[in-house]
């Protein structure tokens, strides 16, 4: 029996290689644009037609390529960037395995022309299917230029395989972001079938962030910048309310390299959490800078999986740094400002600041009498003077029950003292500054769902319902943490009875449940007894509390999972916060106010609802011309 073993031809081997390294247009834009990187290039121009199926054209300023590098560029493994198996681990350039060339040219008709600063002349070598058709010296700038045509010429089967132009497009456009995003000090340009898409002059980071992706991200831009031993991470994340329900504007890169990195993403998205409504993903532009010793980025042909040593630490602190930067600016609104000397903030809580509102109680008022008196409102205003004594009642059982498991301090109590909220989270509302407080606690009440107050910056705005979900969501959370959760046993239990889904997914969350306070025992397959409620709950039953949670599992706001307790708090938040359309008293409004302030995050809803918002005062003087 003859031999069957063979070796294969060359062209057949880079074939087989180029599978690997291009898989689209895309693939080829992208290695083509961080050769001209690596060649130090400060302009580079991408050139595409039909997608870049038909040809793709990178014309650099970089340093070129003599004669016989140019030849040799072509041959699969050679490479300028590696001389020995150690340079591999240690590597700062884009390219380092010296295959993207030679497996372009196995599957397009590539020409290049390149010239080095020392030469008068450039050379000019034209390739297809990986054989070498001409070589010729030629009048060119410093520089390259690769002309890439008819890309998988030669394997009909995979041409047949590229998508629709708008979708290679679209992937072509990605790793043309990507690219520049990471280089704002190369200036770039990418021009399909004639038409400029992009024109990326020489920037910034922030800039080159706001050219590629639109001017009104800009003021959605946060920055983030963190240096440890570990790691560096410097960047930009993007304001809460900015988020979207489309995934795309998520980068991270890694010494300037992009990459994907699912991990990491979470890492993110927990730093987000209780911020944004559900389903909506934050921008973010971030930079790692690590020592190439810890990662391994040689784990995938194109190069976007990264492998980190120490990706939990890495992740901790990635989670951190975006928290801070949530943090500081936490308190700016959507409308406003970037200027932030001119952002004035409310301090809640600081003693003496603050002017005790002085409550003179009326001893003739009474809430049946028609054209009720405009009772008790003296120092406070009286923007809202309709003193209704059950309004009061209901407001503060609300949090009577957790009072001192949230406010540490001795004089805390439903009295409005103005002493007891410091704030427990170091936050930007805790700015120093003096006199920047509201003005003598004057707060007024707005279509009795928002509330109002002078603040040093202008005129803020807070809704009223959203304030008190914040309120409420983080007692509850804070309760579940120190385990300080009080029942009220109720006088007669209430029975329940769910079929189904519902039955599945209390049976599910029945400990959760009781770990709120909220006493619940499955009886028997679909019959839960309700014995008792969270002590601040009295006003609401359990069954309402439960068909909330119910309800809010089916419309998929809460999903199984390891967050089952904070996604609990969440819709109970909801459930337990007043109504619109629920006059308050000036105490309540100042109630609410410190009580806002003193969150760790007063500006946005659980579930990531604008709740304070500021007419800045030049808006307000424009009002009146
Ligand atoms: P790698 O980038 O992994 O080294 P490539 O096949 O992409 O492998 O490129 C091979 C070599 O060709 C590079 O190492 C570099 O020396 C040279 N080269 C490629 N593109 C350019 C360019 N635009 N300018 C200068 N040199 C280049
Ligand atoms: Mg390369």
């Amino acid at each position: 029996m003859s031999d069957l073993i063979q070796l294969l031809p060359d062209s057949v081997a880079n074939q087989i290689a180029a599978g690997e390294v291009v898989q689209r247009p895309a693939s080829v834009v992208k290695e083509l644009m961080e050769n001209s990187i690596d060649a130090e290039s400060t302009e580079i121009k991408v050139v595409v037609k039909e997608a870049g199926k038909n040809l793709i054209q990178i014309i650099d300023n970089g340093k070129g390529m003599s004669d016989t590098d140019a030849r040799m560029a072509f041959e699969r493994h050679a490479t300028s960037k590696i001389r020995e198996a150690n340079d591999l681990f240690a590597l700062s350039t884009m390219g380092f395995r010296g295959e993207a060339l030679a497996s372009i040219a196995a599957v397009a008709q590539v020409e290049l022309k390149t010239r080095t600063a020392n030469e008068e002349l450039g050379t000019h070598i034209v390739i297809a299917g990986s054989k070498v058709e001409s070589q010729q010296p030629v009048q060119c700038t410093i520089g390259t230029q690769i002309i890439v045509k008819n890309l998988f010429f030669n394997i009909p089967a995979r041409r047949r395989f590229l998508k629709r132009n708008s979708t290679e497009l679209r992937h072509i456009t990605n790793e043309f972001q990507r690219v520049a995003l990471a280089n704002p000090q190369i200036d770039f340009s990418l021009i399909h079938n004639d038409v400029t898409l992009f024109v990326l002059p020489k920037s910034n980071y922030r800039q080159r962030i706001t050219h590629l992706i639109g001017k009104q991200i800009n003021s959605q831009l946060i920055s983030v910048s963190t240096q440890t031993p570990l790691i560096s991470i410097n960047g930009f994340i993007g304001k809460p309310q900015a988020a979207r329900k489309a995934t795309g504007d998520q980068f991270f890169f890694v010494n300037n390299r992009y990459m994907r990195h699912p991990y990491f993403h979470k890492a993110v998205m927990v730093a987000y959490e209780n911020l944004l409504p559900v389903g909506t993903n934050p921008s973010y532009f971030l930079f790692l800078e690590v020592d190439p010793d810890i990662i391994d980025v040689n784990i995938h042909p194109t190069k976007t999986e990264i492998k980190f040593e120490d990706e939990k630490s890495i992740w901790h602190i990635l989670s951190a740094a975006i928290r801070e930067s949530l943090g500081k600016n936490s308190v700016i609104p959507s409308i406003d400002f970037d200027t932030t000397d001119s952002i004035a903030i409310p301090v809640a809580g600081r003693a003496g600041e603050i002017i005790e509102p002085v409550i003179e109680v009326d001893p003739t008022f009474n809430p049946f009498e028609k054209g009720q008196k405009t009772s008790s409102s003296g120092g406070n205003g009286g923007g809202n003077s309709g003193f209704q004594k059950e309004n009061i009642d209901g407001w503060e059982q609300l949090y009577s029950g957790l009072e001192q498991q949230n406010f540490d301090s001795a004089e805390s109590s439903t009295e409005h003292t103005n002493t007891d909220t410091e704030p427990k989270q170091q936050s930007t509302f805790t700015s120093g500054d003096n006199g920047q407080q509201h003005t003598s606690g004057r707060l007024f009440q707005l279509k009795n769902r928002y509330i109002l107050t002078s603040v040093k910056s202008g005129l803020m705005l807070i809704d009223q319902r959203r304030a008190q979900e914040r309120i409420l969501f983080e007692q509850f959370m804070e309760a579940i943490k120190t385990k300080k959760n009080t029942t009220q046993k109720t006088l007669f239990p209430e029975e329940l009875l769910f079929s189904g889904d519902d039955a599945s997914l209390l049976h599910e969350i029945v400990d959760d449940l009781n770990a709120f306070g909220l006493q619940v025992e499955e009886a028997e397959e679909g019959k839960f007894i309700i014995y008792g409620l969270p002590g601040h709950l009295e006003d609401i039953s359990g069954k309402n509390i439960i068909d909330g949670i119910l309800s809010d599992y089916k419309t998929g706001e809460i999903n199984l999972g390891e967050k089952v307790k904070e996604q609990i708090s969440k819709s109970m938040a909801k459930k337990a916060a007043i109504p619109y359309g629920k006059s308050l008293s000036s105490v309540e409004m100042n109630e609410l106010f410190d009580r806002l302030f003193a969150c760790s995050e007063p500006s946005y809803s659980p579930s990531g609802k604008l709740i304070v918002s500021i007419i800045g005062n030049e808006e307000l003087d424009r009002l009146f011309g």
